[in-house]
């Protein structure tokens, strides 16, 4: 039974009252929409026990009634800014709500959280109103309902909780600080390529994190400050001229000593794709939307990729055309994320000599004398012709291949924590240290050879159910396969993963082996996007990967089949 449109709150409390003691399936229901003073609560999905996921709902404010100023939400980069700050708010506010019951009943979950400032489904604006969207667990003793909970968990604390959500209760500062700050990274990443940068770091920038598992910024550590001769200013919307590192475009190397912040300043670049909230540290760190970080990742699947500009035919007479494996080297996968990321779009490259493998990023003069038959082309021989040619640039952590220096355009070394801009010096260095080494003879045509993945790769199937789940951000499961994402480093959020499982099973339908992997990636996109307003099902803790991360959970499926 749904729900009367016109019941209200009031109605709901009396319903939830008389289901006390009723069997858990009781609670089906309360769907449908109840009014508020001030707001609708929608309850989208029931759970069918306690401890199956909980219900979804959610709570729809009418832009005149939580008073916020629209010009805090006049434009999509505003409005992700602002969902982002109003989420945390309402996860705070629910945070210590909960009515005592028997699973993960009573308790409240909020999709709030994170470092960086992702376009989310928990809290969505619209012309006429804002959403929050979320999940309950409807109050239970073993299976039977607390109504008298459930009454006061949804119609009196969630009201109050969203009591929160409007201006009177705000800090304004704060709302001006965040959308201020994310309006300007946005306007900084679409300056970054007419002025030849692929990323910048302002000076004071704190990148080092407190610990390897922490996202809070080190304290203590040395601000970031620009060398002299890499030094740029930009203009800002709200901050006036920033001024800082520009990395050019290129071949870049960041070369240092080891624990010289090589990796620090790498790590910052790659999430600079992506606003961070105020007191980060790395607000300031704007990297080109196009740059992906690639690595090795042994033991990954890779289906029918052309390799030849990297691996040409190995050992017995094996074809790297269209080359398959279910347990790649460190050199293949690594060639693969290469021509992988490319062909999905990506004209900026961040790789850190600790996660990839020697062999495909140099060849030195000795191994060239004593070992003829090589099938690596490396990538210390097509850098330049990436960017030349392509226009693809590299920015490499390196400590140990000094061939490089050859090939660079920019060198960048770190020493304790300040970089310095030392290309003339690397230029001397390897005029006065030749390496001898030669390029590698007659290199394979640059080609990045898009494959058309087909409708059945993406069955989520398990019987008569189907299964899509995901653990972190390291993990997807889809049907009988689990997709392994932890090389994908540019996944910040489990809402990602789980929004990629959505578009994955939706790919089922949509991939028929016409698209390219790239163009499939495009329509899931698009089709996910208009959908998460209306799927309700899926919706409260869904937050928008980028295209790389979408394509290289397609690229990782075991399961994946093209077309001839
Ligand atoms: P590398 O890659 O050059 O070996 P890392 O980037 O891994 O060095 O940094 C080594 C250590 O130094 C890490 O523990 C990191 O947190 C710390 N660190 C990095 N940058 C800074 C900084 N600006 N101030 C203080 N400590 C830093
Ligand atoms: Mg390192």
């Amino acid at each position: 039974m749904i729900a009367d449109p016109m019941a209200t709150l009031d109605d709901l409390a009396s319903r939830l009252r008389g289901l006390e003691r009723r069997g858990y399936p009781a609670y089906k229901s309360i769907r449908g929409a109840w009014e508020g003073d001030g707001f609708t609560l929608f309850v989208d999905h029931v759970q069918g026990d306690p401890f199956a996921t909980p219900s979804s709902l959610r709570i729809r404010i009418p832009h005149e009634r939580h008073g916020i100023p629209p010009e805090w939400f006049s434009s999509p980069v505003r409005r992700t800014a602002l969902a982002d700050l109003l989420l945390d708010v309402f996860a705070e506010e629910t945070a210590e709500l909960s009515a005592s019951g028997s699973g993960g009943s009573g308790r409240v979950k909020v999709d709030a959280g994170g470092a960086e400032i992702l376009a989310r489904t928990g809290c969505l604006i619209f012309d006429a109103c804002l959403e929050l969207r979320f999940r309950v667990g409807l109050p239970a003793r073993g299976r039977s309902i607390l109504g008298h909970a459930a009454a006061r968990l949804l119609t009196e604390d969630l009201p109050a909780a969203a009591g929160a959500i409007a201006w009177d209760a705000l800090d304004p500062d704060e709302v001006k600080a965040q959308v201020e700050l994310v309006e300007d990274h946005r306007h900084l990443q679409g300056q970054l390529a007419e002025r030849g940068l692929v990323a910048f770091v302002r000076d004071g920038a704190v990148l080092p994190r407190a610990s390897g598992v922490s996202s809070s910024p080190l304290e203590g550590a040395v601000p970031f400050r620009s060398p002299e001769r890499l030094r740029v200013r930009l203009p800002t919307l709200h901050h006036g001229e920033v001024e800082g590192m520009g990395v050019p475009e290129g071949v870049t190397l960041l070369v240092g000593g080891g624990f010289h912040g090589k990796t620090t300043l790498l790590e910052a670049l790659q999430l600079g794709v992506y606003p961070h909230v105020p007191g980060d540290g790395r607000e300031w760190v704007v990297t080109r939307p196009d740059a992906v970080k690639v690595r090795s990742e042994d033991g990954r699947s890779v289906v029918g990729v052309d390799l030849r500009p990297f691996i040409r035919d190995l050992p017995r007479g094996r074809d790297t055309a269209r080359f398959s494996t279910p347990d790649a080297s460190g050199s293949t996968s690594l060639a693969a994320a290469i021509l992988e990321a490319v062909d999905l779009g990506a004209r900026t490259l961040l790789l850190d000599e600790d996660t990839c493998a020697t062999n495909l990023l140099v060849r030195d003069a000795r191994m060239q004398a004593l070992v003829a038959h090589e099938p690596i082309v490396p990538l210390i021989d097509r850098a330049r012709e990436l960017h030349e040619a392509h226009g693809v640039s590299t920015v490499l952590a390196l400590g140990g291949s000094g061939d490089y220096l050859d090939v660079a355009t920019t060198v960048i070394r770190m020493e304790a924590y300040v970089p310095e801009e030392v290309t003339e010096e690397a230029r001397a260095v390897a005029e006065r240290v030749p390496t001898r080494r030669r390029p590698e003879p007659a290199l394979p045509p640059m080609t990045f050879a898009s494959r058309r993945p087909q409708g059945r790769s993406f069955d989520a199937r398990v019987g008569k159910r189907r299964r899509v789940k995901s653990r972190g951000v390291r993990e997807l499961t889809l049907g009988h396969e689990v997709v392994e994402l932890s090389a994908v480093e540019q996944l910040v959020h489990d809402s990602q993963v789980r929004a990629i499982g959505a578009m994955l099973e939706r790919a089922e339908g949509i991939a028929d082996g016409t698209l390219t992997v790239s163009a499939l990636v495009d329509a899931l996109m698009a089709r996910v996007e208009d959908e998460t307003l209306l799927a309700v099902r899926d919706a409260p803790e869904l937050a928008m990967p980028r295209r790389f991360e979408v394509g290289a959970a397609i690229d990782r499926l075991r399961g994946l089949k093209l077309a001839e």
